[in-house]
């Protein structure tokens, strides 16, 4: 069965959120210029090479950061039949302070063709035309023959067009203030490739009414069904299913631990306790929560209704009550929120809890800066406010402002990956990217953070979960390449700490993607054991560990809980 779909992985950049490639490639994947004389890949206007890119107009530059970012995926992937990205530059929708900076999607989606993994399930044309081994969809370029469609926007940085922030075209991410082209269209591809859903997320109907490949391994914690169990409504209310809708692939998450650091922020309420913990936006300013945080009783805090702010709950002028010992709560609402926040600090708050004056969730973070600001603050729901409100109405409210680090930032109490879910729908960025509460920041959260570095980090895995690799461990078939996946400074396995360095080798690979593909392809812990010990044997005759290092590794392997 095959289909034409135009799934786009849309992506915007709002403002506020502004924020080395191996040496051959395993599948080939070729840009097609969709643009026509004089703009877009073809734009003569003259440009200095900078940042690695030796192209001399913008045009020739742009076409170089695309065909570097595809050849990151090309050295990644492994596929026998090339991927064509049909590719153009064109004014896309903007404002003075957002734009939606491109957007990519495969052109069509089949099943059931020769080597399908998963039956009835629709695959990316250009995963489907690995497993076959020949292309699906041949013909010309420039047509629906082609694998992925991407689509960038040209006018960025003019005026009225995120005035003034413009591409950066460099391949080293040395960005600056610019948004790096490298770094957005390593996320896009990623999208056209095979991280992205194909169901309709109003509807909850599925394309066709068959099943995707990215669904077959997501689930709503809530109502524990995966993606192709529910009945349409279902799926349409799971979309929206904050915190609960979680990637269920093996290789995501047994490489989380290696990538995620320990430690979601959130409010415990400790009485009632009935009430029990709340996600949380965090601020800019202030200190960061942490464990074990602050803990205090609950007091509204109240201040006159005057030209600062019309309700006695926001907080935007002098506040009255006394809060000394207290945990503030305030409404979101006419002042910023530093500026709530300090007015809280000067009645002797230790901490401030800000509820939204909007439904929704998650909590979206605060944004300030205020230096003289010495204490923890937190945007909630506005749900949750008024649970608190309501309990504060019949007794004492107790609450801790904290980290869990017993939970991975990004990733639910078992370890699962969460997926984006926010209420209202966000139809561009719900579901087909990462939760973007994990941290360190993904290449697959819905904004493209500043700090994203050039690795696909656990979108690696994503693919290897969907079929990338036919021996499913995550590194094209007698290759070990990584890219970097593991930020461990040190060789962790299952929390133990072996204490040796987590070094890198030139492929970009580190000691402990290998270790997990180890955990990856083990069938029984014993075959873990046995894995690391050839590894670690490998490692001390090519002299990248000692003999002691070894036995460290070792003996945390085999206490491991792996598999
Ligand atoms: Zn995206």
């Amino acid at each position: 069965m095959r289909k034409s779909t135009r799934a786009l992985g849309l992506l915007v950049l709002a403002a506020l959120l502004l924020s080395g490639v191996p040496a051959f490639a395993a599948a080939h994947i070729v840009i097609v210029n969709n643009n026509a004389a004089g703009v877009g890949f073809n734009d003569p206007t003259p440009a200095a090479p900078a940042g690695g890119n030796p192209g001399t107009t913008v045009g020739q530059q742009r076409l170089i950061a695309f065909q570097y970012a595809a050849d990151t995926w090309g050295s990644i992937l492994d596929s026998p039949v090339t991927i064509y990205i049909q590719s153009a530059f064109s004014p896309l929708t903007c404002t003075a302070t957002a734009a939606t900076l491109g957007s990519a999607g495969a052109i069509q989606v089949f099943g059931n063709f020769p080597n399908a993994e998963v039956q009835n399930t629709w695959y990316h044309v250009a995963l489907a035309n690995k497993l076959a081994g020949f292309d699906l969809a041949p013909g010309p370029n420039g047509t629906s023959a082609d694998d992925i469609v991407a689509l960038f926007n040209s006018e960025l940085g003019k005026p009225n067009c995120l005035t003034g922030i413009g591409w950066y075209y460099g391949l080293d991410d040395n960005h600056g203030a610019g948004i790096d082209l490298v770094t957005v269209l390593l996320h896009e591809f990623g999208h056209g490739l095979g991280f992205s859903g194909f169901f309709d997320k109003s509807t909850g109907a599925q394309l066709a009414g068959f099943p995707d490949i990215y669904g077959q391994y997501t689930r709503d914690t809530t109502i524990n069904k995966q993606w192709p169990a529910m009945t349409d409504a279902q799926r349409a209310t799971a979309v929206l299913d904050t915190n609960h809708v979680i990637w269920t692939g093996l290789n995501v998450t047994a490489a989380a631990p290696h990538v995620l650091q320990p430690g979601t922020p959130l409010v415990t309420v400790l009485a009632p306790a009935a009430l029990g913990a709340f996600r949380v936006g965090t601020a800019t300013f202030g200190p960061v929560l942490a464990a074990p945080g602050v803990t205090g009783n609950v007091a509204l805090a109240l201040d006159p209704a005057d030209a600062a702010g019309p309700s006695t709950t926001d907080g935007c002028s002098a506040i009255t009550t006394n809060l000394t010992g207290k945990i503030a709560l305030l409404d979101r609402g006419t002042c910023g929120f530093a500026v709530k926040v300090k007015n809280a600090q000067n009645a002797g708050a230790t901490a401030v809890l800000i509820a939204d004056n909007v439904a929704g969730s998650p909590p979206a973070g605060m944004s300030g800066v205020d230096p003289t600001i010495t204490i923890p603050s937190v945007r909630i729901s506005l749900a949750n406010g008024n649970a608190l409100r309501s309990a504060l109405g019949s007794g004492t409210v107790r609450v801790n402002l904290g980290v869990n680090l017993a939970v991975l930032a990004g990733a639910d109490p078992g370890g699962h990956l969460l997926l984006n879910a926010p209420v209202p729908l966000v139809s561009g960025s719900s579901y087909s990217h990462w939760d973007p509460v994990a941290f360190p920041n993904l290449l697959m959260e819905p904004a493209i953070n500043s700090d994203l570095t050039h690795s696909v980090d656990l979108t690696r895995q994503e693919m290897t979960d969907i079929g990338w690799f036919s021996d499913g461990d995550g590194v094209p078939d007698g290759v070990d390449q990584c890219l970097g996946s593991s930020r461990d400074a040190t060789v962790i396995i299952d929390g133990c700490n072996s204490g040796v360095a987590n070094t890198t080798f030139p492929t970009g690979c580190r000691i402990s993607d290998q270790i997990n593909d180890c955990a990856v392809g083990a069938g029984n812990h014993g075959g873990f054991v046995s894995c690391v010990a050839h590894l670690t044997n490998d490692l001390k005759k090519s002299g990248v560990i000692s003999g002691s290092d070894k036995g460290a590794i070792q003996s945390c392997a085999g206490q491991a809980r792996i598999p």
